[in-house]
C-alpha cells in the first residue's frame, strides 16, 4: 500500500479510537456516576438537610431498586442523631403522624423500630371552641384502627438514621456538614459551564451533583439561592411546648384541641400518665408562659382548657338552638362532648417556644433542584400536618426518580421533576389554605365570626361523610 494511504488509515483508526474512548467516558460518567477526573464528586443526588424529610428521603431512593447503582449523598449541617436507648423522658418535640406517613416510613424500614422505640396511637379527636359550646368529634368507625401516631421528632430521625446504617453501599451521609454555597447550571449547557450543580461545604470540600433535594428547612437555603419566590409571613404567634404529666391514668387515645381567642391549645396523648402540649399564643403569652414556674404554669394549661371565660350568652344561646334543631333534623348524628384530662405537672425543662409563620415556594423545583419539607412549605401546627405534607414530597418525589431512573432518563431534568411539583402542589395548596383559614377564623372573638364558626362546626360535627372527607384529607 502507498505510504501515504497508509499514514491516512492509521490516522482514520486513531480518531476512531478516540472518539470510541470519549463516548466510553460519557457513557460511564451517565451509568454510575463514577468521578469525572475533575476535583469534585459527581453524585446522582445530594440531598441537603437531614431532618426528618431529608433523611426519609435519603432511605426511599436508597430502596429504590430502579435506583440502584446510583450514587446518593445526604448532608446534615448537625450531628448524627442515635438512639442507642429510648429515653426515660420525653422530648417536648413530637409529631402527630398520619396513616399516610405511617406507610412511607413502613416502606422505606422504618416503621417498626419507630413502634419499638416509642409511639402512641390515637383513635379520636376532639376540636372545640373556647367562645362557645361548638365542637366537633373526629374518630374512627372501628376503634382498632388508629386515626395518627404521635412520634417524638428525635425519634423519627433515629428509626431513619438506623435504616441508614444499613444502606451504606447505596447512600453515603455527611453529618456536621454545613453547606455554605451552591453554583447552579444552565439549563443548555454552553462550553465551559458547569453541568451538574456544585456543591460547597463549610469545611471547603466541593461536589457534584445531576440533582440536588433541598430538605433544609423552612429557611432553605436551597430556596433561597437558586432564586425560587415563596410567598411567606410570620403569624403573630408562638407554639409553648411541654411534656404534661396527668392528674391520673388514662387510656388516653383522644387528641385534645381547643381554639382560645389567643390560638389554639392542643394536648396529644404521649402514654397513659403524660401528653405532649402545643401552645399558639401571642409571643407575649409565650414569654409570660415560660417564665411561670411549674405549678401556675400548671394552673395556666388547666385553665385554658376548662374556662369559660370567652363565652357570651348572646352566642350560647344561638348555638344551642342551632344544635337543638339540627339535632331535631339528625337524631343519631352528633357525637357526645367528652371531657380533656386534668394536668397535675410538667416534665422538668420541658418547655419551649417556637416562632411560628406560614410559606410557601412559587416553585417546587428548577433544573436539577427539587425541594421537600418545610423548605417548600411551612404551616401552622394547629392541624398537625407539616411534617406529614413533607413525607407525601417524599413518596411522590421518590416515584417519580425510579420511573425516570428506569426509563433511562436524566435524573435532574425537568419533565419528571414536573409532574413532582404539579402533583404536590395540587395538594398541598388546598390543605395550605384551609389550615391559613382556620387559624384566621379562630383567632377573633367577635360574635359574627364566632356565630359563623359556631354553626359550622356544629353543622360539620353532624354530617359523618363530610367528616369522613377530611379524616381522609388529612390521612394522606
Ligand atoms: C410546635 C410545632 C408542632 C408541630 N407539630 C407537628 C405535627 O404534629 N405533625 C406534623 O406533621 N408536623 C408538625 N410540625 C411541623 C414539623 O415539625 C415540620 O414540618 C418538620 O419538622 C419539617 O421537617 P424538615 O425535615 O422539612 O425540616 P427541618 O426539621 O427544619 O430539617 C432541616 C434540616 O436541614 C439541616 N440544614 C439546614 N441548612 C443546612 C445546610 N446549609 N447544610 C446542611 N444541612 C442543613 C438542618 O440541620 C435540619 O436538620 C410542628 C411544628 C412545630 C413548630
Amino acid at each position: 500500500m502507498h505510504s501515504l494511504a497508509k499514514a491516512a488509515l492509521v490516522r482514520n483508526k486513531f480518531i476512531q479510537l478516540q472518539q470510541l474512548s470519549s463516548v466510553s467516558r460519557i457513557l460511564g460518567r451517565r451509568a454510575v456516576g463514577t468521578d469525572t477526573g475533575d476535583k469534585d464528586e459527581v453524585y446522582d443526588v445530594v440531598i441537603s438537610g437531614g431532618g426528618m424529610v431529608g433523611s426519609a428521603m435519603a432511605c426511599s431512593l436508597g430502596m429504590q431498586p430502579n435506583l440502584e447503582g446510583r450514587k446518593i449523598l445526604l448532608l446534615e449541617a448537625g450531628n448524627k442523631k442515635v438512639m442507642d436507648r429510648v429515653p426515660d423522658t420525653y422530648s417536648t418535640r413530637v409529631s402527630s403522624i398520619s396513616p399516610g406517613s405511617a406507610t412511607l416510613l413502613n416502606s422505606i424500614g422504618a416503621w417498626d423500630h419507630i413502634m419499638k422505640m416509642r409511639c402512641k396511637p390515637y383513635q379520636k379527636m376532639q376540636v372545640w371552641d373556647a367562645c362557645s359550646d361548638a365542637l366537633i368529634t373526629f374518630d374512627k368507625d372501628d376503634l382498632q384502627d388508629e386515626m395518627a401516631y404521635i412520634v417524638e421528632n428525635d425519634v423519627v430521625v433515629a428509626a431513619l438514621t438506623r435504616q441508614l446504617d444499613s444502606l451504606p453501599d447505596i447512600v453515603k451521609v455527611k453529618y456536621r456538614s454545613r453547606v455554605v454555597q451552591y453554583t447552579w447550571p444552565t439549563p443548555y449547557q454552553s462550553d465551559g459551564g458547569v453541568p451538574w450543580v456544585q456543591v460547597t461545604l463549610a469545611s471547603g470540600e466541593t461536589l457534584s451533583t445531576r440533582l440536588l433535594i433541598g430538605a433544609d428547612g423552612p429557611n432553605s437555603m436551597v430556596r433561597r439561592d437558586s432564586g425560587i419566590p415563596t410567598v411567606r409571613w410570620n403569624y403573630d404567634q408562638s407554639a409553648v411546648v411541654a411534656v404534661l404529666h396527668l392528674s391520673e391514668p388514662t387510656e388516653n387515645n383522644v387528641a385534645w384541641q381547643r381554639f382560645l381567642p389567643t390560638g389554639p391549645i392542643a394536648m396529644l396523648p404521649l402514654s397513659d400518665t403524660q401528653s405532649s402540649l402545643v401552645w399558639s399564643t401571642s409571643h407575649r403569652q409565650a414569654e409570660d408562659l415560660l417564665a411561670l414556674d411549674d405549678e401556675s404554669f400548671v394552673d395556666a394549661v388547666n385553665s385554658a382548657f376548662w374556662s369559660n371565660e370567652n363565652q357570651s350568652e348572646l352566642v350560647e344561646t344561638a348555638g344551642s338552638l342551632f344544635r337543638n334543631a339540627l339535632s331535631a333534623l339528625m337524631p343519631s348524628a352528633g357525637s357526645p362532648r367528652q371531657l380533656p384530662p386534668s394536668v397535675a405537672g410538667i416534665g422538668p425543662k420541658s418547655r419551649l417556644s417556637f416562632p411560628l409563620g406560614v410559606g410557601h415556594a412559587a416553585e417546587y423545583i428548577r433544573h436539577r433542584v427539587a425541594l421537600i419539607g418545610d423548605a417548600a412549605h411551612r404551616v401552622h401546627p394547629l392541624a398537625g400536618q407539616g411534617a406529614n405534607l413533607g413525607f407525601g414530597d417524599v413518596a411522590l418525589l421518590s416515584q417519580v426518580l425510579g420511573s425516570a431512573a428506569f426509563d433511562g432518563k436524566d435524573l435532574g431534568a425537568m419533565q419528571h421533576l414536573l409532574e413532582y411539583e404539579t402533583e404536590r402542589q395540587r395538594h398541598n395548596l388546598p390543605m395550605m389554605a384551609a389550615i391559613d383559614l382556620m387559624k384566621r377564623l379562630y383567632s377573633t372573638n367577635a360574635a359574627p365570626a364566632v356565630l359563623l364558626r359556631t354553626f359550622g362546626l356544629q353543622a360539620t360535627n353532624m354530617l359523618p361523610p363530610l367528616k369522613e372527607q377530611i379524616i381522609s384529607f388529612a390521612s394522606k
